[in-house]
């Protein structure tokens, strides 16, 4: 049965029209669907109860059941979520006094393959629609019952290999008619899928781009990002100097430091070169250690050393602190990517 969320504002008419409704329904059922975050046809009380019966004949209303969730002494709580099909994913939430951003996935998985990443060793299982990418985000709103003021998408998957559903639901995050976050406030990270960084550079809304680095020495960024290696550094240069000129915003590179990989002198002076003179915030990131895993995080002097020697040439730095450490048990990466849009 396809899901409610899916069709568009088109279908959705021409199904009320089938069914000898008013065109203002739509809006009704729009408004439960986007803005309210109705999990069943029955809670829709505006609606005849003979419309809510039709509907539910020919939708669903896709939901998510909860597998689990666990809540840090911080605060933040990470969530379970099992799709419509069995496909489960995680997503976060994070308050810090009246603002609640939530770190959310967009695909089941990744098939980009980071040699660091937990997510990446476990292969791609389906990219997600645009409505199960929003939900997440209603999800945490509903537990916390509290406004979302900020959403990132560094949960599981790869953004730009799902790029229509990631667009979709930005731009439904985005719209009044939704939860009308500021764009600024969304961002997406990519591990640097050039073709998209360019698409999203053009598109009308001021959403935030932030890139995975991790190396600005190509044999180890090849080694560390194997899906990424078809486009070289140069290419990534390029690719973000367009974006930087189109945009006029600043994009963020996120940075896990690599005891003896990425740490180095040497690679060091590479981040700084990539970097110097470029529009750029460069988030130093504390590798979060994936069991069974060969790679270690650096110490936090080095990754002060990585700061300080990136604010000399004028590159704007930070160190990611992380939290919620006590719920992360099995989780390869959500609570760290969250820490920048708190700032
Ligand atoms: N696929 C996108 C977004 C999800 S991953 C991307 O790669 O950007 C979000 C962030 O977490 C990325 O910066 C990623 O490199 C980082 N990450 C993955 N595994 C990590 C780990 N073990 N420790 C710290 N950061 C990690
Ligand atoms: Fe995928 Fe991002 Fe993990 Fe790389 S770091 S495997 S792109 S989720």
């Amino acid at each position: 049965m396809q899901d409610l969320h899916d069709i568009s504002h088109g279908e959705l008419l021409a199904a009320l029209e089938e069914l000898g409704q008013p065109k203002f329904r739509a809006k009704q059922i729009e408004e439960w669907l986007w803005e309210k975050g109705a999990t069943s046809f029955d809670e829709m009380s505006n609606l005849p109860k003979t419309l809510r019966a039709a509907l539910a004949e020919r939708f669903s209303l896709g939901g998510m059941e909860q597998l689990a969730r666990q809540e840090s002494e911080d605060g933040s709580r990470k969530y379970l979520l099992k799709l419509a099909d069995g496909a489960a994913i995680e997503c976060v939430g994070m308050p810090t006094g009246a603002r609640l951003a939530v770190c959310a996935s967009t695909q089941a998985g990744c098939g980009m393959g980071c040699a660091f990443c937990a997510t990446g060793a476990a292969g791609l299982t389906r990219s997600l629609t645009a409505s199960e990418i929003y939900g997440q985000v209603m999800h945490v709103r509903d537990d916390f019952g509290s406004r979302v003021t900020s959403v990132v998408l560094m949960g599981q998957g790869e953004p730009f290999a799902n790029y229509d559903a990631t667009l979709g639901a930005l731009r439904r995050l985005n719209s009044p008619d939704g939860l009308g976050i500021g764009a600024r406030h969304l961002t997406v990270s990519t591990c640097g899928i050039i073709p998209q960084i360019l698409r999203f550079a053009k598109e009308p809304e001021q959403f935030t781009l932030a890139v995975s680095l991790h190396s600005a020495v190509q044999r180890t960024r090849n080694l560390l990002m194997p899906g990424v290696k078809r486009w070289s550094l140069l290419n990534l240069y390029e690719a973000m100097g367009t974006y930087v000129d189109l945009t006029g915003r600043r994009p963020t590179y996120e940075y896990a430091l690599i005891r003896g990989i990425n740490d180095t002198d040497e690679e060091l002076a590479s981040l700084v070169d990539f970097c110097r003179g470029t529009l750029a915030h460069v988030n130093i990131i504390q590798l979060n250690e994936v069991p069974g895993s060969k790679f270690q995080p650096s110490s936090e002097a080095r990754a002060g050393e990585f700061v300080r020697r990136l604010g000399q040439v004028g590159v704007e730095a930070t160190v990611r602190v992380s939290r919620g450490a006590d719920i992360d048990a099995a989780c390869g990466q959500l609570r760290q990517r969250m820490e920048r849009k708190r700032g």
